[in-house]
């Protein structure tokens, strides 16, 4: 894929997450690495209304070198992309359900969300750690995410939204979303002892679909 047609298809994703209320007024950032650098989604942009000419591109070393100014939450991606080399594109949402799950005083904080159906398993893995709550732009938050994102493809920052790396842009996005349905019958089954996947179960998955 060309650059040009990733930067189409970074803006029509983020427009499509946009529309169906995964992201409101200009919350989220997606990112997506690049054989030369990154592209990113630029700071206050509504992934609604992004102009595929105008997204940040970063250099190799996250410098800024064409394009609007890159969002604030730039580092939540890098600290991805240093802890993965199968990291291919970051999805930063604050969406309703998952940001609800990270405000909750007592879920796991290894792992929140239990394997409830194959899909989550397939597209994030075996879990998603809690990051601690840090105030957004504070440096301390990516050595936190970079430590956690060594074995897990996606975080969830507490009192705040997820983080979800995939190998390719559309493989992030769709993870997001699953990140999201996953937060979704969580909430609608607490309280109800749902049978979860066995561990066997979840070893499979992984074993046949990552
Ligand atoms: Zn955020």
């Amino acid at each position: 894929m060309t650059e040009q047609e990733t930067r189409i298809l970074l803006s029509e994703l983020a427009a499509s997450l946009f529309a169906r209320g995964f992201s409101v007024g200009s919350a989220g950032n997606i990112s997506v690495r690049l054989p030369d650098g990154y592209l990113m989604t630029p700071t206050n942009s509504s992934l609604g209304r992004l102009d595929p000419e105008r997204l940040s591109k970063l250099d190799s070393d996250f410098r800024h070198v064409d394009g609007d100014k890159p969002s604030k939450e730039v580092f939540m991606h890098r600290a991805f992309y240093r802890a993965r080399d199968d990291a291919g594109a970051v999805v930063h949402l604050h969406s309703t359900q998952a940001t609800a799950v990270s405000c909750l005083p007592d879920v796991e904080l290894a792992n929140p969300i239990p394997p409830l159906t194959p899909y989550f398993v397939m597209r994030v893995g075996r879990h998603m750690p809690i990051i601690p709550y840090y105030r957004p732009g504070d440096p301390a938050m990516e050595p936190a995410i970079h430590q956690a994102a060594k074995d897990a493809r996606a975080v969830l920052l507490a009192n705040h939204g997820p983080v979800v790396s995939g190998k390719t842009l559309t493989d992030a996005v769709y993870a997001a979303e699953e990140v999201e349905e996953a937060a979704k019958l969580f909430l609608l089954l607490r309280g109800q002892s749902p049978r979860l996947l066995d561990d066997a179960q979840v070893t499979d998955l992984l074993a046949t679909f990552s």
